[in-house]
C-alpha cells in the first residue's frame, strides 16, 4: 500500500516534488504522483467555492475504480473549499473511503495580502496534505499545537505547526516501512 497524490492541472506550478518529499518525511510513507484528469466537482456559484464533500464523492466513485489505487488518495487543488456549516476548509478527509482533498487557495500569502513565497506555500501544502493523509492512516486530531495532526483554524495556527508528528501520534501510527 502506498499513498498517491493527485494534482489538479491548475495547481501552483513546481510544488509537487518538494511537497511529496516533505510528506514522505512526515509520514514515512512512499508517495506516488498522478495528474488528476478531471475538472473538480461541486462548484457553488453563489459562494464561489467548491463543496469538498462532492469532490470526495468523485474521488471515491470514479477514480478509485478507474485507477484501482489501493491506498490513500489525496487531491491537491487550487479551488477554495467549503463544507456545509463552515465558511471554508483547508482540506477534508474521508477515512472510510481513503480519499482526501487539500486546497492551496488559502495557503498562499497573496490570499492574505502578504508577499507571495513558494517556500511558505510548499510548507503549508505539505503540512495540510500530511494532516489529511494522517486521518486516512487512522489518526485523529491532536491537542499539541506543534503537531501536524493539530487542527488549525487560521493561517498563523497552521504556520505554528512543525513538519512532523508529535511522539504520541507517531507512536499511534506505528512503525512504517520505507
Ligand atoms: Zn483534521
Ligand atoms: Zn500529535
Amino acid at each position: 500500500m502506498s499513498i498517491h497524490i493527485l494534482w489538479d492541472h491548475e495547481r501552483p506550478e513546481g510544488i509537487e516534488l518538494p511537497v511529496a518529499r516533505m510528506i514522505k518525511m512526515i509520514l514515512g510513507e512512499d508517495i506516488g504522483l498522478v495528474e488528476y484528469p478531471f475538472l473538480v466537482d461541486g462548484y457553488d456559484r453563489e459562494r464561489n467555492q467548491h463543496d469538498a464533500q462532492k469532490i470526495l464523492d468523485r474521488l471515491q466513485d470514479t477514480l478509485t475504480r478507474r485507477y484501482e489505487f489501493c491506498g490513500p488518495l489525496l487531491l491537491v487543488t487550487p479551488r477554495d473549499l467549503y463544507v456545509n456549516g463552515c465558511d471554508f476548509v483547508f482540506g477534508l478527509a474521508r477515512p472510510v473511503s481513503g480519499v482526501a482533498v487539500v486546497s492551496t487557495a488559502r495557503l498562499r500569502n497573496d490570499y492574505y495580502g502578504r508577499v507571495p513565497d513558494d517556500v511558505d506555500l510548499i510548507d503549508r501544502v505539505a503540512k495540510e496534505g500530511a494532516h489529511e493523509l494522517g486521518h486516512l492512516l487512522g489518526l485523529g486530531h491532536c491537542e499539541n499545537p506543534e503537531c501536524v495532526m493539530f487542527r488549525p483554524r487560521t493561517l498563523d495556527e497552521l504556520d505554528r505547526k512543525k513538519k512532523m508528528l508529535c511522539p504520541v501520534c507517531r507512536e499511534t501510527l506505528g512503525p512504517r516501512e520505507g
